[in-house]
């Protein structure tokens, strides 16, 4: 088929070439009238097929699409094709996008997008009933307005989605989301909700059994302990060559006594949901106490010294960072053999307030260093028994430190010796 414009010049000169004909045979003027009329009907032609693309156009339905004639037949049919091939690969689209929110809707947990703003964008059908949305209403909205809850909003200007965040449902209270939040490459966030009421469930559970088991354990070994004491005491009653056995039922049982006090704390420390009682506290003195405590431990057999920043205090529960602080400097005694060295130091690291006990001990292969809070992580068994461990110090020290947006960090070389720290962020810093 000839190309649009060669018959667009094609009708020209046949027109042109009857015309001349025309004048040869008769005059200029019937010529001239023949080649007037005949472009008119052409042009005519034209504005009739510009017309009806104009009138498609306003609603382009595929069925719908005028033939056309002539050059115009060309032109709608290029048209046609066009829109087929569109038609199609809308609805590829549709397909994919259909298929995708079908899978997003089938994950059991919430997902929402958000703006640069944080206003969302789109969110499936979980996180509508989980977070009380509704995407048809909502969408475009700042979440800050209809997640109303002011630990969330923190959260969420926090900039620091490392952790997720728990949260309340707004309706039943019963239950409980757990929120995490993704920043995306294109600086939009994407938000995840899970339920985790049952996890939540089991877990309080096995809180409440330690703790109940543990108390109830503690007023039999109480009773036991305080026979073998008085058992003991009684000269003569027991003879010299069992003597030894009470001596060993004697260490078991405070054995078994540490263990449960530290079992007891650890639950008391979980199940607490409330923040610490934030207090002012002299770090100095309380520095200084440990110090004694650290001196009555070793027994002379350490040199234990001391470096503090007199004016730099901090904010907190002071039982629990008492009890954690000390834990670190009981530590670094019991894993430092005689004649070793342990440094306490309380000072100002980049703008956060970090307590630190260094020692030239026994020292932490490097393998067993992320595992040292778990529940009962000990490097050597039989040493942290020697020792009167119980496998839970350093796990109460994380869960503290936790309370109290602190972190631990260890530093340690098998056989040269550790650092553990505690780092407090400016926030919970008091400077005089
Ligand atoms: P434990 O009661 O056994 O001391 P912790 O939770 O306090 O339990 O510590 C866990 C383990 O970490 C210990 O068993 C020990 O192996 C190691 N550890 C803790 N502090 C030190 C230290 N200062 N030097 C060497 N090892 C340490």
């Amino acid at each position: 088929m000839l190309d649009i414009r060669w018959r667009a010049g094609l009708f020209v000169c046949a027109l042109s070439a009857i015309c001349v004909f025309l004048w040869l045979i008769s005059s200029l003027v019937t010529a001239l009238l023949v080649f007037s009329i005949s472009l008119l009907i052409y042009l005519a032609s034209h504005i009739v097929w510009l017309y009806q693309l104009h009138r498609w156009l306003k609603t382009p339905v595929l069925q719908k699409i005028p033939e056309g004639s002539g050059i115009w037949e060309d032109v709608y049919s290029a048209l046609l094709k066009y829109e087929r091939k569109n038609t199609l690969k809308q609805a590829a689209l549709n397909s994919a996008l259909e298929r995708f929110t079908i899978t997003a809707n089938a994950i059991p947990d919430g997902l929402v997008i958000l703006s640069t703003t944080n206003h969302i964008e789109w969110c499936t059908k979980h996180a509508e009933s989980q977070l009380d949305l509704d995407l048809s209403t909502d969408i475009n909205l700042p979440i800050v307005n209809l997640v109303r809850n002011s630990d969330f909003i923190a959260y969420l200007y926090s900039e620091s989605y490392r952790e997720p965040f728990k949260l309340k449902h707004s309706r039943n209270t019963e239950a409980t989301l757990e929120i995490w939040l993704i920043p995306l490459a294109t600086g939009q966030k994407l938000l995840i909700s899970r339920d985790v009421t049952q996890i939540e469930k089991v877990d309080s559970m096995r809180r409440d059994f330690i703790a109940n088991v543990s108390h109830e354990l503690r007023t039999p070994l109480t009773v036991v302990s305080g026979f073998i004491e008085t058992l003991s005491d009684m000269d003569g009653v027991i003879p010299i060559s069992i003597r030894n056995y009470f001596d060993m039922m004697q260490e078991q049982t405070t054995r078994m006594r540490r263990l449960i006090e530290d079992l007891l704390t650890l639950s008391l420390i979980e199940s607490n949901t409330q923040p610490p009682e934030d207090r002012p506290i002299e770090m100095a003195s309380l520095i200084n106490m440990m110090l004694n405590d650290a001196k009555a431990l070793s027994q002379g057999k350490h040199k234990i010294s001391v470096e503090t920043m007199s004016n730099l205090n901090l904010v907190g529960a002071v039982d629990e960072l008492q009890s954690a602080l000390s834990n670190l400097v009981s530590n670094a005694i019991r894993y430092t053999p005689e004649g070793g060295e342990i440094h306490l130091s309380w000072q100002l690291r980049n703008e956060q307030a970090v307590f630190s006990v260094r020692d030239n001990g026994i020292g932490i292969e490097q393998k067993h260093i992320d595992r040292l809070t778990e529940r009962f992580y000990r490097v050597d068994r039989s040493r942290s028994r020697k020792t009167g461990g119980t496998g839970l110090g350093l796990s109460i020290v994380k869960h503290i430190l936790t309370r109290h947006q602190a972190k631990l960090e260890i530093v340690s070389e098998l056989g040269a010796g550790s650092t553990f720290s505690a780092i407090f962020s400016k926030a919970r810093t008091l400077q005089k």
